[in-house]
């Protein structure tokens, strides 16, 4: 056991003034209510669609505030700041998704090169994240996910082979500037059906840029049942071929999304049976990875106050240092501030993962945010309460 607390709320929350305190309250009061996120979420994507300014406006100044830090690269610059006062750092995650076509991944190569070059001028942003799926059409990520043989040549998909190639390419530019600058680059997971791809491309720039120290990092989804053997499987092959094996533990964002399909299609589900099996195998892959320190650098990307603990507790209960170079917490910004401002206070190295873009892009990931924090029994009664606690704490000591 160690004296480690997320219960101090005026460490969590002394970066934010009464009013963002405020703003905060309001919004999670509000996605508290059982038929308010459910509406929102199909009605938002679709006003912002006809471009109404005022609902615009109003996105910009609640959800997009709390949860991402400005729509330009530049904007996030005073949060990073502010955050690197309370010794917490960045994850700067340039958060488009969903566009499509050559000249868009282009784009999105290039911006994912701008921002590894600006997170090199900046004292506390160590890492970046990429999807995927930012650089590389759907259609095709598919394809090469049902088809795992097609690059050795047995299948006859000349066209898609050749795209793949290109999407590898843009993958290889990022991650060479990456490891010139020595920020790291997280690839997010996404969706069972076209994570085959992303793991495979991962595990190839690992090879090629991870032999000195972790420069990229996968991403594995522990609420998915066969993730704690392709953790034992990633770190074989890191052995065998001679790499840090770099990995971030998440449970995972799409569970409904997955089993829907899963049982539209008539597919066993890749989703665990139940919750307690979800934070079983995290908890254990967060145990492997800190028995195997030596060759794995992981990060510890989580809202679950138990894992994060647990994390702390294995940390020393085998005598590790709290800011390991192999050991990065990370939680997702405008989230579980009382776990990262705490860990932060007591030097584990910790960041809040941000993302920026333009509002209409932003969407989907804002979606996303809302949907988890709707249930009064999760996340946001316990982020709630939180708020609470550190108003109430103000208001005494101001009297
Ligand atoms: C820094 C950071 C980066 C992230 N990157 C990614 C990413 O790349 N890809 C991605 O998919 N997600 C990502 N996430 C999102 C993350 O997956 C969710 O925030 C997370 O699932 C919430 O879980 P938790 O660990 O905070 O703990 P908890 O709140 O304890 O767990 C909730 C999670 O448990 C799982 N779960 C809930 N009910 C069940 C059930 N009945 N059966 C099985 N499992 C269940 C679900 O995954 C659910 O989200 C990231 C989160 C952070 C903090």
């Amino acid at each position: 056991m160690n004296d480690l607390s997320f219960d101090n709320v005026e460490n969590a929350f002394a970066y934010k003034t009464d009013k963002d305190l405020k703003l905060s309250h309001f919004l999670f009061n509000t996605m508290g209510y059982p038929l308010f996120v459910p509406v929102a979420t199909r009605a938002t994507p679709l006003l912002m669609k006809f471009g109404l300014p005022m609902v615009n406006k109003l996105v910009q100044r609640t959800i997009f505030k709390q949860f991402v830090g400005g729509e330009t690269l530049a904007a996030t610059a005073p949060l990073a700041a502010l955050l690197d006062k309370y010794n917490v750092k960045v994850i700067l995650d340039y958060g488009i998704e969903g566009k499509e076509g050559n000249e868009n991944y282009e784009k999105a190569t290039e911006e994912f090169i701008n921002v590894i070059r600006y997170a090199a001028s900046q004292p506390n942003i160590p890492f970046i994240s990429v999807k995927v799926s930012a650089i590389a059409s759907n259609e095709l990520m598919q394809t090469m996910n049902d088809a795992p043989r097609l690059r050795s040549g047995i299948h006859d998909h000349e066209e898609e082979e050749a795209a793949w190639d290109e999407v590898a390419d843009r993958m290889y530019r990022i991650c060479e500037e990456a490891a010139k600058y020595k920020i790291g680059v997280v690839v997010d997971a996404e969706e069972s059906w076209f994570q085959d791809p992303i793991d495979r491309l991962t595990i190839e720039m690992m090879e090629e840029f991870n032999k000195e120290e972790a420069i990229v990092y996968n991403t594995l989804q522990l609420y998915r049942h066969d993730r704690l053997d392709f953790l034992k499987l990633s770190h074989k092959i890191a052995e065998q071929r001679g790499f840090i094996l770099g990995v971030k533990l998440v449970r995972g964002a799409y569970m409904e999304k997955e089993r829907a399909r899963a049982s539209q299609r008539g597919y066993p589900s890749p989703i665990q049976p139940d919750k307690e099996s979800t934070d079983r195998d995290y908890d254990a892959a967060l145990k492997y990875c800190i028995d195997n320190l030596k060759n794995i650098a992981f990060v510890v990307a989580s809202h679950n106050e138990k894992s994060n603990l647990l994390a702390t507790e294995l940390m020393e209960a085998k005598g590790v240092e709290h800011n390991h170079p192999h050991i990065h917490f990370s939680q997702l910004y405008g989230m579980s501030d009382n776990i990262s401002f705490n860990l932060a206070k007591a030097d584990y190295s910790v960041s809040k993962y941000l993302p920026f873009g333009p509002i209409k892009e932003v969407i989907p990931y804002l979606m996303r945010r809302a949907q988890e924090n709707s249930s009064v029994s999760g996340q946001t009664g316990r982020e709630l309460s939180l708020i609470k606690k550190e108003m109430e704490r103000r208001k005494a000591t101001a009297q």
